[in-house]
């Protein structure tokens, strides 16, 4: 039998699998304490004032709780994002269904998390090296071909009408897509948090595509769209924050290869609905089929009103 240290490799998989399926410890009582309140001066004994919520903890201004006051900031302090990320690492569906049910107070808020992540994530890929093979094409050079065609095709007089209207169609089209991609440009320059927004438009178009496949799930039941929702935003936190140590490992701005995100939003859903593996498995791949058909929809309906207005 393998042996690491006091246990072997089952016992260590045994209490990973009880761990990950135990909700966080909560901080014992120790309310035997009198306390006066520095903001309402009410007397009480615990860890918070009943009266105005303010926390037993606050002392004079000392530069060690000055720094720990900082930390809080960063997600730091009691609502902890590093304790946030690492259980969404290594028990995310479980977590995710502890937060839906109530525990709330342990963990990082999931929106402003999403958002420090979503610029972490950004700054990364635009600081790192970027190898050739994933660089993206400027759009201008594309116009350019596009327009070196069209010029050919004029002085090609055996050309059939037809296949004029599909160029202009073709340059019509590449129209519409660099004004998308050009007012793209524009948002992320302009509105830091634009990919974040974006990333919250498609967790709600993936809220909508797992609330018709997951429904009454053995280990949830039946979810709200809300709590669907925040499941979602939870996803893409961790989502972004495999990006971000993908990054850091490869050293490379690249997107999180999408084997890794395959298999994470598989974990994510086993753990958290309850179905087994090949349950979880068909659900998840309608789920992302419909979600992408949900995508294709809405992108005919942005470039038809497009070309409606052109
Ligand atoms: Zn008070």
């Amino acid at each position: 039998m393998v042996k690491i240290g006091k246990y072997s490799v089952k016992e260590w998989w045994q209490r990973f699998r009880a761990w990950q399926r135990t909700p966080a410890k909560v901080p014992e009582r120790n309310d035997c304490e009198q306390h006066v309140c520095l903001n309402c001066g009410e007397s009480y004994e615990g860890a918070y004032c009943p009266r105005c919520g303010q926390t037993a903890k606050t002392k004079r201004l000392t530069l060690r709780n000055a720094l720990s006051n900082m930390l809080d900031v960063w997600g730091l302090g009691s609502r902890s994002m590093p304790r946030a990320l690492w259980h969404l690492l290594f028990r995310p569906g479980y977590m995710i269904a502890d937060y839906l049910r109530g525990h709330r107070q342990p963990y990082f808020p999931p929106f402003k998390m999403l958002f420090i992540l979503t610029a972490t994530a950004l700054i990364l890929s635009h600081y790192l090296p970027n190898d050739e093979g994933n660089k993206e094409v400027p759009y201008e050079n594309v116009s350019v071909t596009v327009t070196d065609t069209d010029a050919d095709a004029d002085t090609n007089i055996t050309e059939s009408p037809q296949q004029q209207l599909t160029n202009k169609e073709i340059n019509k089209t590449h129209e519409v897509a660099s004004v998308l991609f050009g007012t793209w440009d524009v948002l992320k320059e302009k509105i830091p948090s634009a990919p974040a927004v974006l990333l919250l438009g498609w967790q709600v178009l993936f809220t909508f595509s797992t609330s018709i496949f997951f429904r009454r799930s053995p280990r949830m039941g039946r979810v709200t769209l809300t709590e669907q929702f925040y499941a979602q935003v939870l996803i893409a936190g961790q989502m972004q924050f495999l990006t971000i140590l993908y990054m850091l490992s490869v050293f490379t701005g690249r997107e999180l290869p999408n084997e890794i995100v395959a298999v994470f939003a598989l974990i994510d859903y086993k753990q958290l609905y309850g179905y087994g593996w090949w349950g979880t498995l068909w659900r998840s791949a309608l789920t992302y089929a419909l979600t992408i058909a949900l995508i294709f929809f809405l992108l005919v309906i942005v470039i038809s009103i497009i070309y409606h207005n052109v």
